[in-house]
């Protein structure tokens, strides 16, 4: 069996990672879609929200399982029984980081090959940082992230809105 692992942050999920998702799915038997569990970081979603936005939004396609990990992804895509990691590149400023990894995987790994799929162009702009400044000052994020996962974002931001206008109102 074919299988690979798409690690990766999705704080929250994009339509440039849905894309990496449908396309890196139609060449595997299985994907394994990995939620990384860093505690080092502080995200906007819980690896478990981030876990179920994503199963909502792959719903639809039948070889893709979702699973939260830490730690290292070559460890993780060991542990799946998986060939190959999937990552997704956008522009140069992606490439210098995403060859690092790959060669530094490829050391600890060398049964693991990484698969990079370039982005669809209409997406090649989009990041989860810059939807998570939009989404904070109240922009419309509709075009950027499924409708599940800008749901939940207006949730997690609303009552800071709602905070934010009522200063201006007072100050007014
Ligand atoms: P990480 O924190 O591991 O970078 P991300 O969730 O930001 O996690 O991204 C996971 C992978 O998806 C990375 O390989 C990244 O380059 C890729 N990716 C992110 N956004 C896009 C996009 N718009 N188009 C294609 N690939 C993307």
């Amino acid at each position: 069996m074919r299988r690979a692992v798409y690690p990766g942050s999705f704080d929250p999920v994009t339509f440039g990672h849905l894309d990496v998702i449908r396309r890196s799915a139609a060449l595997v038997d299985e994907l394994i879609v990995g939620v990384l569990n860093n505690h080092t970081k502080t995200p906007l979603f819980s690896v478990e929200e981030r876990v179920k936005i994503l199963l909502e939004v792959t719903k639809d396609i039948s070889n893709v399982r979702i699973e939260s990990f830490s730690g290292l992804s070559v460890d993780f895509v060991k542990k799946c029984h998986a060939g190959f990691l999937v990552r997704g590149l956008r522009a140069i400023t992606d490439f210098d980081y995403e060859l690092q990894m790959a060669q530094t995987n490829r050391i600890m790994n060398p049964e693991i090959d990484t698969i990079f799929l370039t982005t669809s162009l209409e997406y090649a702009y989009l990041s989860s940082s810059t939807v998570k400044e939009v989404a904070a000052y109240g922009g419309d994020i509709s075009k950027f992230v499924p409708e599940v996962a800008a749901r939940r974002m207006k949730e997690k931001y609303g009552n800071k809105y709602k905070n934010k206008e009522n200063v201006n109102e007072q100050q007014n």
